[in-house]
């Protein structure tokens, strides 16, 4: 297969299949995985949360201020768009009551399926097992004319299009090896850090409750030199520490809170959302007066997992056996600030390995936000999450991997 190609697409993932998916010409796409689409298989728990029930605008916003940059690719590629090329690849969506757009099916190799089946329709050669090390240009280092494989098989395009990823999940085929390549190009990689993850937590109690899930928590993160940050939804508690949904708002700036030498982050939790300790108080002493002979652990079981009520009691002071007409004001004080605050020591976040996003890549100030080409090397095209942008969850991350591509294949097709 070596030879000649109108472009090379870096990556069978969510944004190099949308490039293939819109390319002209003779297209080769190059996999280092045996398959493509793998972590696209692995999206919304295998059902992939293809977009968010939103427009433009509202898609930007979720990626903060640096958002703007990909006002061209959503323009062009808006959500609607997204589940209109899903529906008439036979894909009907479902919008679920977050505004999380799910195909009805509820399975991810639909969406695969119709990406790989437009590529196919495209032309587009998709060619797995192949790692590629090198971008190769001209000897001024200012245009494109190929990639180097592993192999040291050279492939010759003056387009390329980079669309490996990150550097989160490795197994699922980003490794940081794209991040590697553009910075070999004279790009900026602005430093990166796992996000959307989960925290590990010192206290030892917390890798009991395992398994354990809230359903409406708050979390309060400050350290020295973090700035504070607040999250509320979700939480579950995990072998090592804390992760959820709530969690994972916040995990990658606490990624760069640890990277930046902060070696004590802690963060309090309550357990039930928008409760303090003033309204924690008001029970007790509810129970107090009511409650009788009932024993404190648990009633609190009535508002909280059994075991986690069992545990509170314990830091708390409050002996297994204590009834409700006992409670004491030093015990309902301690127990209603653990409840509403409860201190956590964070040593680390879970890494590359389980976060479902990469913060950071390669800089947008090297990028035409028209055309997703590098402003230094002609020819090249960097899309998807090897790009400095992430956003929550919701469906936001795939919406700008897939945009990106579009808009990628589309600047080639001019
Ligand atoms: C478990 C999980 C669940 C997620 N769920 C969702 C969700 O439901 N909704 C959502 O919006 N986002 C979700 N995300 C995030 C989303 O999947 C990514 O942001 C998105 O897939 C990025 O697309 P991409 O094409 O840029 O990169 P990737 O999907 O990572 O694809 C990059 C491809 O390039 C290949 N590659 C890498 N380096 C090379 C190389 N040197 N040579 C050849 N090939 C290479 C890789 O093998 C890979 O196939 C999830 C992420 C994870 C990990």
């Amino acid at each position: 297969m070596t030879g000649r190609f109108d472009s090379i697409i870096v990556g069978a993932g969510a944004a190099g299949l949308t490039a293939a998916a819109f390319s002209r010409g003779r297209t080769l796409v190059l996999e280092r995985l045996a398959k493509p689409g793998r972590k696209l298989l692995a999206t919304g728990g295998g059902r992939c949360n293809v977009t968010h029930d939103s427009n433009a605008v509202e898609v930007m916003e979720a990626f903060g201020k640096r958002g703007r940059f990909a006002t061209d690719a959503l323009r062009a590629w808006d959500p609607g768009a997204i589940r209109a090329f899903l529906e008439d690849g036979g894909v009907e969506c479902v919008v679920e009551a977050d505004g999380c757009v799910f195909p009805r099916s509820g399975k991810s190799s639909d969406v695969l399926n119709v990406f790989l089946a437009a590529a196919e329709a495209a032309g587009a050669r998709i060619r797995c097992g192949v790692r590629v090390v090198r971008v190769v240009t001209d000897d001024s280092g200012g245009e494109v004319c190929g990639v180097e494989t592993s192999d040291g098989e050279i492939f010759h395009s003056p387009k390329v299009i980079l669309a490996t990823g990150g550097k989160c999940r490795p197994g699922l085929g980003s490794d940081g090896s794209g991040l590697e390549i553009a910075s070999a190009l004279g790009l900026e990689v602005v430093p990166v850090y796992p996000a959307l993850g989960s925290l590990e937590i010192a206290e030892k109690w917390v890798g009991r409750l395992a398994g354990i899930g809230l359903p409406d928590a708050s979390l309060r993160i400050a350290g020295r030199g973090v700035k504070l940050l607040e999250a509320r939804g979700p939480i579950l508690f995990t072998h090592r520490g804390l992760g959820g949904p709530a969690v994972l708002q916040i995990s990658g700036d606490v990624a760069q809170a640890l990277v930046a030498g902060v070696n004590l982050v802690s963060a309090e939790v309550a357990f039930v959302g928008g409760r303090d300790a003033c309204g924690w108080r008001e029970i007790f002493d509810g129970w107090r007066h009511a409650g009788g002979a009932k024993i404190v652990r648990n009633l609190l079981s009535e508002s909280l997992p059994k075991a986690l009520a069992a545990e509170l009691c314990v830091l708390a002071g409050v002996p297994g056996a204590l009834v409700a007409a006992n409670l004491g004001r030093e015990h309902a004080r301690r127990l209603s600030e653990l409840c509403s605050g409860c201190p956590l020591t964070i040593t680390a976040t879970d890494g590359w390995d389980a976060a479902m996003v990469t913060r950071g890549g390669v800089a947008l100030k090297e990028l035409s936000p028209r055309t997703m080409e590098s402003l230094k090397v002609r020819g090249l095209h960097c899309v998807g999450e090897l790009v400095d942008l992430d956003a929550p969850c919701g469906g936001y991350n795939l919406t700008w991997a897939f945009a990106s591509g579009r808009l990628a294949a589309s600047a080639l097709a001019r």
